[in-house]
């Protein structure tokens, strides 16, 4: 049953609360938003401009992974206007660029599972090459797709941000989990997907992946895949599980797709941690915070997370 009447709800861990307002959601088909990026100049991902680009600059490959044919189907790039860099002991980091396709104008969405998962594997080589490095504490890969969401390149890619802080809301909701677990015995994670993989957020479940619609939802659709097994970071999915992972990963780009929704993807993990547990967070950009939001810190969703659930089970 879908809730009637608006809730306050506070998120799993972190101290963070949504008003949930079903009484004003609006049907999917109705908040279509046209996402239009005109393509300017030269595209940089495009796979001449990429070669081009390797000629003039060392190091500027730093992976791929190729199909039979020989030729590579998804690039780590060095990202060639970085924020933090190896040489910059006051912004020190690295940032990368992954190709999703050699293919200019195909979104993520309309790849094949194998080819997303690809994605996925590419997310796991990059992590574990830059994990090496002692001095990077903390290394989160991301997607933004759509110009609400900040993407600049309509070329489909994802992103590797790697630094030596701890982000702080990373952190607190490490302090959150370790407490948690102190205090119950149990992973918070493992606890969240056995509650609610009975019940109506749930989006998905298999053997290996289960992904839910988060209780305190702050986007509309905001969707939540976890690896079932306890694992902390990307790089110790199995071959099942990056299948899985993908799988369930393009339906939800699919649902969203068909929405028009700008939207951003977040993998949380923390290298060697015991207390975190891995999952992929999906934020569709298409409500915009307003005086609430910015003036109090309670966001206001008038999607609920059980009506964005039943979306994406349909
Ligand atoms: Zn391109
Ligand atoms: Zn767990």
């Amino acid at each position: 049953m879908a809730i009637k009447n608006s809730e306050i709800r506070k998120a799993y861990l972190l101290d963070k609360y949504v008003i949930i307002t079903p009484g004003r959601a609006k049907r999917p088909r109705d908040i279509k938003e046209q996402t239009v990026i005109n393509r300017t100049g030269r595209c940089p991902f495009c796979p001449d401009q990429v070669e081009d680009y390797a000629k003039k600059h060392k190091d500027y490959i730093k992976d791929k992974i190729k199909s039979e044919d020989g030729k590579w189907r998804v690039m780590a790039v060095a990202n060639a206007f970085p924020a933090v860099t190896l040489d910059n002991d006051k912004a020190y980091g690295t940032q990368e660029v992954i190709i999703e396709s050699r293919h200019h104008s195909r979104e993520l969405s309309s790849l094949d599972v194998r080819h997303v998962e690809w994605v996925l594997r590419m997310f796991a080589r990059r992590t574990a090459a830059i994990s090496k490095n002692e001095n990077i504490d903390y290394i989160l890969c991301f997607k933004n797709q759509g110009s609400k969401a900040g993407a600049s390149v309509v070329h489909a890619h994802s992103q590797v941000f790697a630094t030596k802080i701890l982000p702080p809301e990373i952190h607190e909701e490490l302090g959150l989990a370790q407490s948690y677990r102190v205090k119950h015995k149990v992973c918070a994670y493992c606890d969240i997907i056995k509650k609610e993989m009975p019940g109506e957020r749930k989006i998905y479940e298999d053997k290996w992946v289960a992904a839910l619609a988060p209780y305190a939802s702050e986007y509309h659709y905001e969707a939540w895949i976890f690896a079932k097994r306890h694992l902390d970071n990307i790089t110790q999915l199995n071959d099942q599980e990056f299948r899985a992972f993908a799988k369930v990963y393009k339906l939800i780009l699919e649902k969203l797709n068909a929405l028009d929704l700008s939207f951003n993807v977040f993998l949380h993990q923390v290298v060697s941690n015991r207390d975190q547990h891995f999952y992929m967070k999906i934020q569709p950009r298409d409500s915009v915070w307003a005086g609430v939001e910015l003036g109090s810190g309670l966001v206001i969703n008038s999607v609920a997370p059980e009506a964005a659930a039943e979306y994406y089970r349909e």
